[in-house]
């Protein structure tokens, strides 16, 4: 009965997941439901406060062991105070998210950014579990980012650090623009759409590949054709991973993490994209930066968010 549980919601377009965590960091239960964001802000709070009751109604834990609610999603957001200034995906704008969940839970609720909430997912009941220090990278349309220092995301003045897709890497001359405004970021080479891209130029300019006879070319497509020896492709998997282990390697003499976790959908291409990086970030990290520091891949998959969630009312 003294146990507390932690609720995580990972708010997400169309689709609100909510979970239970123990203290540990394990998911205990999930349920979900539809955002139906176009209904507004005001019903989507009471949809989130409805499934947060309903889910704790249907474990075998008691209201009273509810230590926390926590809610990831992507948007402008002011952390501390808990307020949604804009989220595109939800179109929704200055909502008092936390003192509108306080006011309906009665317990203690926080907000953070999605890529923020996978990070300490990972962090605390995933691939970073027991590991203090670890930065963790999201790999999908985009490249998204955490860094958790002392088992906390750390985030910086205006809850702009973890951006790790917006690292500025690639040189003047190689550079293109980027959605941030700025050109030559991470998330414009090591991206899934990064990826099609350099595909898609590789073809245009009439490179011998395997690629040029698929019609709609994915990430996925350019990790098999890389797989089954194209050298197109992997010279573009190279190059995804040459911009990763480079700013890993900076991140590297920054921050000191032990781990660095690597999730979305890109890091499922397994050995043929972690290999690479782990030998340029070897290359170009000062031995002492990574002695016992290591690449992994996520283990949480889609879960990180909500085990996330939970963890960011954890004291
Ligand atoms: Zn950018």
């Amino acid at each position: 009965m003294s146990e507390k549980i932690y609720v995580g919601v990972d708010l997400g377009g169309t689709t609100i997941k909510v979970g239970i965590c123990d203290a540990e960091g394990n998911l205990k239960q999930t349920y979900e439901g539809p955002t139906k964001a176009e209904e507004g802000a005001e019903a989507g709070m009471e949809r989130i406060a409805q499934y947060v009751r309903t889910i704790v109604e249907q474990s075998p834990y008691e209201w009273e062991q509810v230590a926390g609610v926590g809610a990831g999603m992507a948007g402008f957001l002011d952390i501390p105070k808990g307020f949604i200034k804009f989220s595109n995906n939800l179109d929704w704008h200055n909502v008092p998210a936390k003192e509108i969940l306080e006011a309906k839970l009665g317990v203690p609720v926080a907000i953070n950014n999605d890529a923020n909430v996978a990070a300490l997912g990972e962090a605390w009941g995933g691939a970073g579990r027991g590991y203090a220090n670890c930065v963790c990278y999201t790999l999908g349309t985009g490249v998204g980012g955490g860094i958790i220092i002392n088992g906390k995301v750390y985030e910086g003045f205006g809850g702009m650090a973890g951006e790790l897709g917006h690292m500025a890497i690639v040189p003047d001359l190689e550079a293109i623009n980027c959605n941030c405004g700025q050109k030559g970021c991470l998330e414009t080479v090591s991206s899934a759409t990064g990826i099609v891209r350099m595909a898609k130029d590789a073809v245009e300019r009439g490179d011998r590949t395997s690629l040029a006879l698929i019609e709609k070319i994915t990430a996925k497509d350019v990790f098999d054709a890389g797989k089954a020896g194209d050298e197109v492709a992997l010279r573009i998997i190279n190059r995804a991973a040459y911009y990763l282990g480079r700013s890993m390697a900076s991140i590297a003499v920054v921050v000191n993490p032990q781990r660095f976790i690597i999730g979305g959908g890109v890091s499922k291409a397994g050995d043929i994209l972690f290999e690479p990086i782990r030998e340029i970030f070897k290359k170009y990290t000062p031995e002492h930066a990574q002695t016992g520091v290591d690449i992994v891949p996520a283990s949480l998959g889609n879960d990180a968010g909500v085990v996330g969630a939970a963890g960011l009312t954890l004291r």
